[in-house]
């Protein structure tokens, strides 16, 4: 049996701000563990990934993020 891979397989997935509703675009190659920021500018919570399909995301503290290694995932 040939895999054809679907084009779904590959589209952002959505998800809702647990701090101000927003719905947020993930996209595919933000994998698990990854964090983001809220496009909300009232807002700009920072979200790390937990799972993906389905997606879920937690709240991180800020003071945890100023001990971050690494520069939260942009938005376009
Ligand atoms: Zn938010």
């Amino acid at each position: 049996m040939l895999y054809v891979k679907e084009e779904s397989h590959l589209a952002p997935e959505m998800v809702t701000c647990p701090v101000c509703k927003q719905k947020l675009l993930i996209q595919d190659y933000v994998t698990v563990g990854s964090e983001v920021v809220c496009t909300n500018k009232n807002c700009e919570s920072t979200l790390r990934i937990e799972s993906r399909r389905p997606l879920r995301v937690a709240l991180v503290p800020y003071a945890a993020t100023l001990d971050a290694d690494s520069q939260p995932e942009s938005y376009g």
